[in-house]
């Protein structure tokens, strides 16, 4: 299977990951930068699952589409698009157990699940619509997937139109399948001309005074100790790291909160809370970044 485009981390979300230790955030920010690590992580699993589940076959895999659709915009958490249909994927990451029936899901309350039951259906009606004005003969199918193992879905079939972890392989083992892929490339082409950027990117605005510097992990991000000369260490994954790696690892976190900001030895230096000397530093960002241009604070690199 073909991807066509990674998935990208929403800023917002980004900056939560990388700061969360290190940065006070409002409580309603946090909260809501939270719920969308969480679907972020489903999202990412599922994104794994499905092409380690289709490797060796044919089909084109889509993530994170947003389609502006007769003015009503809908986002696709993941599709695939074979020969003769595109399957669908609403990927939910909850951790609360749901009851399903006749195609509709209810809170263990015996309350409607009304946003979710909403949100597929209206998945339905705009793609397969949309889809049909390419090629009416060409089947939607919309699979909710939850991806968290420990939620049940009572109800569920296993060979139904509900995927979990359990039973996506013996409901999805059906479309797994050698074809021309590029036979789908117009179908791909008809809905990626409907595609809009992500505009619930808002950018985080991070205070760099506020925010606590030093040398942090890149898997946990917690704070990592220096063990040597060379090396640090992350008391909480239990792992080594060189201080090549703690310096280019500060370099990518002042990009990604701050992508305007241009890195200077002095910045990096700072940044990394002085406990790497300045000499190592320069030596590092010479060996592995560009010099685009010098200034009097420091060198710029790109
Ligand atoms: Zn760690």
């Amino acid at each position: 299977m073909k991807s066509l485009k990674p998935r990208v981390s929403l800023h917002q979300a980004e900056c939560f990951r990388l700061l969360q230790e290190r940065f006070h955030f409002f409580d309603d920010t946090a909260a809501r930068c939270d719920k969308l690590l969480k679907g972020e992580y489903g999202e990412t699993r599922v994104d794994e699952v499905l092409s380690c589940f289709f490797d060796g076959f044919d089909g084109i895999y889509i993530s994170d589409l947003r389609l502006n659709i007769d003015f009503q915009q809908v986002q696709v958490d993941s599709l695939i698009v074979l020969d003769d249909c595109v399957l669908v994927f609403e990927v939910k990451n909850l951790s609360f157990d749901l009851h399903a029936a006749d195609g509709l899901f209810y809170m263990m309350s015996g309350e409607p699940f009304t946003a979710l039951n909403d949100q597929l259906a209206r998945l339905k009606k705009l793609l397969r619509a949309y889809v049909a004005q390419f090629d009416p003969y060409i089947d939607v199918i919309v699979y909710p997937f939850f991806i968290n193992d420990s939620q049940c879905i009572h109800g569920m079939l296993l060979r139904g139109d509900v995927l979990a972890t359990s039973n996506f392989a013996l409901v999805l083992a059906k479309y797994r399948r050698r074809f021309n892929w590029r036979s789908t490339v117009p179908l791909v082409n008809h809905l990626m001309k409907r595609s809009v950027p992500n505009d619930f990117d808002k950018k985080m605005d991070i205070d760099y005074s506020k925010v606590t510097k030093g040398t942090y992990c890149s898997v946990c991000y917690n704070k990592v100790e220096r063990i040597s000369q060379r090396k640090f260490r992350c008391l909480k994954c239990n792992t080594d790291i060189s201080t090549a790696a703690v310096i280019s690892n500060g370099v990518k976190e002042i990009s990604r909160i701050w992508p305007d900001k241009p890195i200077t030895t002095k910045l990096v230096t700072d940044w990394l809370g002085e406990s790497i000397d300045k000499r190592t530093i320069q030596r590092v960002l010479s060996k592995n970044y560009l010099l685009t241009k010098g200034n009097y604070e420091g060198w710029h690199y790109k």
